[in-house]
């Protein structure tokens, strides 16, 4: 077993166990900040009087804030309790303490990271942790070695995915508008793109099929001929207009997509899986949600590779441009990895008949277990066999191959607020190659000389006023500071930050084994069915009772036993032996094949999958999941000879057994339910 004595100092506790230095640590940070106030003009003096504590206003006011204070905190324990190893819900846990107090010390300053000006200390700490994430993925960082990456925080997953959309689609739509500006001013361009011609040969087909990197050298290659021609200052600034006016946001996509016909408005291509921000992210862009399109999964949950190559083949034997593909690694739901090894091929293969689109990762969830694959001092990717030391299963070839070509995406989202154990907001979305800035920054440098950026010094001055460059405009710093401690006191490698994740990996090994059993154990009375192996830390299953063929009924039960792991606002929490979440699977979100070996696994009649409602509170358009994450790295500590996770089991054998009697003696479908000891 695992000796979880590495991560005594990480955490509160769930006991608060690390309550003192915890408490010491604000209050030296706090007195801090108090004689840093202090000493700003000392000789000014007081504005407080020091008589004003006597008065009558100020009591009441200290009176009325400790009330609404205290009633606060009384309802703040509703909360689930995140901290607990009794909470194996959704994806939350205790928080790692170097964040927690960088974020509590930061507070007091308050910086907003909009621009370096208001946040001095904390604008370069947040491109700082855009460069800690980029290489925990593999994107090159180093000035010196060519293009860099850059990321930077956001609120969340959410935001970092719609920059993902918005990056590309500025990005696509450029060489178009380039070359419609440079035809008005009777320029041309010589030997650009991946082709080295000059750019009015390209069709215009050619030109939305440009890669990121052809587009940023085109950009460079532009400016610099541009230069080179001698042209005046005010032609410069003519031609720049004229760029500016054709790109699809000076036209808007109405007009850009009337003026070029032969271009149909571009597709977005995600697993059934993905998370509801795709969506979202289509519908504020402008894009049509029609143009989201979705790729079935297999048995696994991930993302079929057969049907996203076919699709492909599609849209490019139709000639409408694909702006993005997303594979997730760690989807929300099961935590499953897409076949990103397998995208990556694909898109390079299309890329070579001269079809492109962007790959973005949405990583929100799985991204901080990149640093199990990473070494401390040289950063490289490790072999398999030093990722799975302690492990039993984990990685499988696939899960391997699919982190080990992360690095060949073009952009990644990843919330340090979900694995990275941060506090919210704390988002991120992180870019393979910087050049992306110049063709969605707000002040447009494009054309205009920019510095020298071969150095993170240099590179950090010229994102100083981050606002320019991304879609939040004010936004904490604290954030920021919290990520910056955070990876710098527990480092994004498999000898740090890895190991961490790898606690909750091992922990689902171990959840599969005790389920495994306890299925074994009661299969005369029900069929407990794990539909996909977890890969990661997230474990589903379905219960359904012996004999039952109605997915109604398997639902209901489920229900029923899940009741009892749910947190309910209005019953004292401390009842609470253990608290679950949970899933389902939507008939018309899952393929029929999926569906089909599903319900057989748990001997469901397939046909009673139905959309109709059979009846208020028995559902059947969805098969119920009982879904855990693992986030809480202490599941395996054991006391009294069992762990968390053996007694959650045993628990959830009790609730079994319990409403397998209650059902036996109410008998909902009368028909089909034997009897509990049957
Ligand atoms: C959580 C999640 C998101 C959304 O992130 P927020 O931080 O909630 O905005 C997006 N994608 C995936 C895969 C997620 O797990």
């Amino acid at each position: 077993m695992m000796d979880l004595g590495f991560l005594h100092p990480f955490f509160l506790g769930p006991k608060a166990e690390n309550q003192e230095f915890f408490e010491q640590f604000l209050l030296e940070f706090l007195r801090d900040h108090a004689y840093w106030r202090k000493n700003f003009h000392p000789a000014d003096g007081n504005v407080v009087p020091t008589s004003a504590p006597y008065r009558d206003h100020y009591l009441q006011f200290i009176a009325a804030m400790r009330k609404e204070l205290q009633e606060l905190s009384a309802e703040l324990k509703n909360a689930a309790p995140f901290y607990s190893p009794r909470y194996i819900g959704h994806m939350n846990s205790d928080l790692l303490l170097p964040g927690v107090i960088a974020e509590f010390m930061t507070m007091m300053y308050n910086p907003n990271n909009v621009a370096g000006e208001a946040g001095p200390a904390t604008v370069p700490r947040e491109l700082e942790v855009g460069w800690q994430l980029a290489r925990m993925f593999g994107y090159n960082t180093d000035p010196e070695m060519g293009t860099t990456a850059w990321g930077h925080l956001t609120s969340g997953g959410t935001i970092a995915n719609y920059e993902g959309i918005w990056n590309f689609r500025e990005v696509k739509f450029y060489p178009i508008a380039l070359a419609e500006a440079a035809r008005e001013m009777g320029f041309d361009f010589e030997t650009v793109g991946p082709e080295r011609r000059n750019l009015s040969t390209y069709s215009k087909w050619e030109l939305v099929n440009f890669s990121v990197a052809d587009t940023v050298e085109l950009l460079a290659a532009a400016k610099q001929q541009i230069t080179a021609s001698g042209m005046k200052p005010n032609d410069v600034k003519r031609f720049k207009n004229t760029i500016d006016r054709e790109t699809l946001v000076g036209l808007g996509g109405a007009a850009f997509f009337a003026k070029h016909q032969e271009i149909p408005p571009p597709k977005v291509i995600v697993p059934i899986t993905a998370h509801y921000s795709w969506d979202k992210a289509l519908k504020i862009l402008g894009l049509g949600l029609n143009n989201l399109v979705l790729v079935k999964t297999d048995k696994k949950m991930r993302l079929r590779i057969d049907h996203f190559e076919s699709l492909v083949a599609q849209f490019e034997q139709e000639q409408v441009p694909v702006l993005a593909a997303v594979g997730v690694l760690g989807t929300t739901e099961f935590s499953s990895i897409d076949p990103i090894d397998e995208m990556v091929e694909i898109r390079e293969d299309a890329y070579d008949r001269g079809f492109y689109f962007g790959l973005h990762i949405d990583a929100a969830w799985g991204g901080y277990m990149c640093s199990l694959f990473r070494r401390e001092e040289t950063n490289q990717f490790c072999e398999r066999e030093e990722v799975r030391e302690d492990l039993r299963y984990f990685p499988s070839q696939e899960t391997y191959d699919a982190f080990k070509a992360v690095a060949d995406s073009d952009s990644i989202t990843v919330d340090p607020h979900k694995l990275g154990y941060l506090p919210y907001p704390c988002g991120a979305f992180v870019a393979r190659n910087m050049g992306v800035i110049d063709f969605i920054s707000q002040k447009a440098s494009y054309l205009y000389d920019i510095k020298d950026d071969r150095s993170h010094k240099s590179q950090i001055e010229k994102l100083i006023n981050l606002g320019q460059f991304i879609l939040e405009g004010s936004k904490p710093g604290c954030a920021a500071a919290a990520a910056y401690v955070t990876h710098r006191v527990v480092p994004l490698n498999k000898h740090h930050f890895g190991r961490l994740v790898k606690v909750t990996i091992k922990q689902c090994e171990y959840f599969y084994a005790k389920i495994t059993a306890l299925a074994a154990e009661l299969e005369k009375k029900v069929l407990i069915k794990i539909p996909f192996f977890p890969e990661t830390n997230i474990i589903c299953f379905a219960v359904n009772v012996k004999g039952n063929d109605q997915l109604a009924l398997m639902n209901f039960f489920g229900r029923r036993v899940f009741e009892r792991l749910k947190i309910n606002r209005f019953k004292p929490l401390q009842m609470k032996e253990f608290i679950g979440s949970y899933t389902s699977l939507v008939k018309g979100k899952i393929s029929d094949e999926l569906a089909e070996e599903v319900l057989g696994d748990l001997e469901i009649n397939s046909e009673t999958f139905v959309v109709d409602v059979v009846d208020q509170q028995r559902e059947a358009d969805h098969i119920f999941l009982f879904r855990h994450s693992l986030m809480s790295p202490w599941l395996l500590h054991r006391w009294e000879g069992r762990n968390y996770i053996d007694r959650y089991v045993d628990y959830l054998r009790e609730l079994i057994e319990d409403e397998l009697v209650k059902l036996s003696k109410s008998r909902p479908m009368e028909k089909k339910v034997p009897k509990a000891d049957d």
